[in-house]
């Protein structure tokens, strides 16, 4: 079945919806999502959204900010209108419902967050819960406009190419919509659009330990990079260092506030380590403390360390932490009497499908935004809460770009065919799909995790290359499936990781490499990997 839109939107976080919304003024526009529409990275936000508001702020100040952090790789252009659009897109999702906490006792301002890395108040927030709020108000805005049509449990499989329709290559290729599965009903479907977007978040699901929901596994960029569009900045990974270490917990973050509040970690012996790292012990910045306990875990061989913060007062922790409190007592896990076990978890990534000023990825008729991109925004290390931000300024580029091209595209109106499943049959192996599925997110973690090697990183890529092989083999003989799609596409992050990793042969932001550990500024370059170089 062919489905013919004017754009298709690739998920439904906060960049797919903020673009849908926008694009529905002047056409149609399908969203395809691959669970309910809520299902995202940008659900889970719980800090906020980085944008000058205090009068005593400046937009330099958050380009200063945002430029140190991201150690000499950000684009300086890209990080000034960032910052500077920032107040009016956040105007706009004003307009469109999100309701952001309000300060106490002063009329219309906004209570202001401040986080590791910014120097003044500048985080909107909707108490810990601002990415539901957004992700509320988005999708309430978008399910009311009859231009807009969800799918949800569909999930893209693969871009079509006017090259791979026409069967010319050599001339300059188009990107004419996407092969998409419709989970419920087991059907491959068409999408036919003027223009498709990929926001589909970012891939912490490729690491054993990850704050990401189910749904991060990398699929837009493994499709663009099937596609042959070009991908960079893949070795940059923030580790959060704090996750809640729990067989049945997933995904639960223990805030940096608790170790702010007086949290000490230590090993499960009870003794001390962060000394050992850094001066400020606990309080250490972010990825300090992820390197240390990384380190510490790898030495002694445990699974986690803990975090204690039962010396203080019993009442203080509960009024103080009242969500991380009930959550580590429904894991029995009394944070007033106990410690709690945590571990560092793959949280972020910086890395993605490039793109320009526009969103536009080097594929034409192709937009990439928010996590899923490469903007030029984070470099080597984002400075905390500014994705949303990024999210939202990006897919109104994209729209402003799309629209100028609009009614100028009068592409030949080709027969794509639909998806061809001759002599595949339905898999009586799907043990394949989770040994390989674990054992990717199993060796990711120890061999390309927060600490590297060029041992490791050659070991990772050996085992790469051989489940790349099993799975292409796999993919070929077998009927879809949402986890064979996955799999294949965090196999190929996987190896985008490791390609990236290998190539910067130095230590920035977030890539720490045992053997390079130190900033080499003559490696002070974007690592742009596409398949042709592959
Ligand atoms: C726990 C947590 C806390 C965070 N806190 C903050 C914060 O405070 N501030 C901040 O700025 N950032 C924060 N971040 C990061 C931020 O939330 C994300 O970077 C941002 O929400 C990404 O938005 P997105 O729209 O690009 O992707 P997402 O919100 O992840 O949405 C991706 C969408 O794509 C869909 N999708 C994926 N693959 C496919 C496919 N093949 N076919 C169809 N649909 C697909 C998914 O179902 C989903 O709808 C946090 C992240 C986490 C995990």
């Amino acid at each position: 079945m062919e489905i013919i839109t004017d754009f298709l939107v690739l998920g439904s976080g906060i960049a797919g919806l903020s673009f849908a919304i926008k694009a529905a003024e002047i056409g149609t526009v399908a969203v395809v999502t691959k669970k309910e529409k809520s299902e995202s990275n940008t659900n889970l936000a719980q800090g906020g959204i980085a944008t000058v508001q205090d009068k005593n702020d400046r937009f330099e100040y958050h380009i200063r900010d945002t430029l140190v952090c991201g150690a000499g790789l950000c684009k300086e252009e890209v990080v000034k209108f960032v910052v500077m659009e920032g107040p009016e897109r956040i105007k706009e999702l004003v307009a469109w419902g999100v309701e952001f906490t309000r300060a106490e006792g002063e009329k219309n301002a906004y209570d202001l967050g401040q986080e590791g890395g910014h120097s003044m108040r500048r985080v909107l927030h909707a108490k810990d819960l601002t990415g539901k709020e957004i992700e509320r108000a988005l999708s309430e805005k978008a399910n009311a406009n009859k231009n807009i049509t969800f799918y949800e449990d569909h999930i893209g499989i693969d871009l079509v190419l006017k090259s791979s329709v026409t069967g010319r290559t050599g001339e300059k290729d188009l990107c004419l919509g996407a092969y998409v599965l419709d989970i419920r009903h087991n059907k491959i479907l068409t999408f036919r659009a003027k223009y498709t977007v990929l926001a589909t978040g970012g891939a912490g699901k490729v690491y054993l330990i990850t704050t990401n929901p189910d749904i991060a596994t990398g699929d837009g960029i493994a499709m663009a990079y099937r596609a042959g569009a070009l991908i960079a900045n893949m070795e940059f990974i923030q580790f959060h260092p704090t996750c809640l270490y729990h067989p049945e917990a997933k995904s639960f973050l223990i805030s940096e506030a608790v170790r702010g509040e007086g949290g000490v970690l230590q090993l499960k012996d009870g003794s001390f380590f962060m000394h050992k790292y850094h001066p400020l012990k606990s309080l250490a910045p972010r990825d300090i403390v992820a390197q240390a306990i990384d380190n510490e875990l790898k030495r002694t061989g445990d699974e986690f360390v803990l975090l204690d913060i039962s010396h203080r007062d019993r009442d203080f922790i509960i009024s103080r932490f009242p969500n991380i409190y009930q959550k580590c007592l429904t894991f029995g896990i009394d944070m007033t009497k106990d410690p709690i076990p945590v571990v560092p978890a793959a949280h972020y990534l910086c890395g993605g499908v490039v793109v320009n000023h526009y969103g536009e990825a080097t594929i034409p008729g192709l937009f990439a935004c928010g996590e899923a991109a490469c903007t030029g925004l984070h470099g080597a290390n984002r400075l905390a809460s500014n994705s949303l931000l990024e999210a939202i300024v990006f897919a109104h580029r994209a729209f402003i770009k799309a629209r100028e091209g609009f009614n100028k595209t009068d592409e030949e109106r080709l027969h794509v065919s639909s998806w061809d499943t001759k002599g595949a049959t339905e898999s009586d192996e799907s043990i394949v799909v989770s040994q390989n599925w674990d054992e990717i997110r199993r060796f990711m973690w120890n061999y390309v995790g927060i600490v590297r090697s060029d041992k490791r990183l050659e070991r990772a890529q050996r085992r790469i290359d051989l489940i790349c092989r099993e799975i292409d083999d796999y993919y070929r003989h077998f009927l879809l499936t949402k986890d064979l799609i996955e799999l294949r596409n965090i196999a190929a992050v996987a190896k985008l990781i490791v390609q990236c990793a290998r190539i910067r042969r130095e230590s920035r932001g977030l890539h720490f490499n045992l053997d390079y550990p130190e900033k080499d500024d003559k490696q002070l370059k974007d690592t742009v990997v596409s398949k042709m170089t592959s």
